[in-house]
């Protein structure tokens, strides 16, 4: 059995868009919102026989997408209050959400899968990959 990344490397390449599993920086996203079915590195499949893989990462997605929003208003908010500053507070949300959103689409797949391989490693049935596509 092919030993495994720790979490922490993990991360760090899902966080960079790269395969959490190989590091391999073509990984799963061939242009920004298109993605091919295994990465290209080591062969692992996208979903890994999970359904519930794609709510995962719409979660990740969704939570910092949500964060910066709030995050964003909420600067906006006390930096400016008691005057709150209406229309730059809305539109830096509305640029920071849209950036974080749209500019962490592919990121918060790779990064979700990251934290779905450390809590379903590599097994039998993911009998595509070999040894030499795990580089640790
Ligand atoms: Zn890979």
């Amino acid at each position: 059995m092919p030993t495994q990344p720790s979490l922490g490397n993990m991360l760090w390449r899902g966080l960079l868009r790269r395969c959490p599993n190989c590091g391999d920086r073509r990984a799963f996203f061939v242009k920004w919102f298109v993605r091919r079915e295994r990465c290209a590195g080591c062969g692992i499949r996208w979903e890994r026989n999970y359904e519930g893989f794609m709510l995962g990462a719409m979660a990740i997605s969704f939570i910092t997408t949500g964060g910066s929003l709030i995050i964003t208003m909420g600067v906006g908010v006390v930096v400016t209050y008691p005057d709150v500053a209406l229309m730059p507070v809305l539109g830096s949300t509305i640029a920071a959400t849209l950036l974080v959103g749209v500019g962490g689409y592919p990121i918060s797949y790779t990064l979700w899968q990251a934290i779905d391989l450390y809590l379903r490693p590599l097994n039998e049935d993911d009998g595509e990959v070999t040894a030499r596509s795990v580089r640790a």
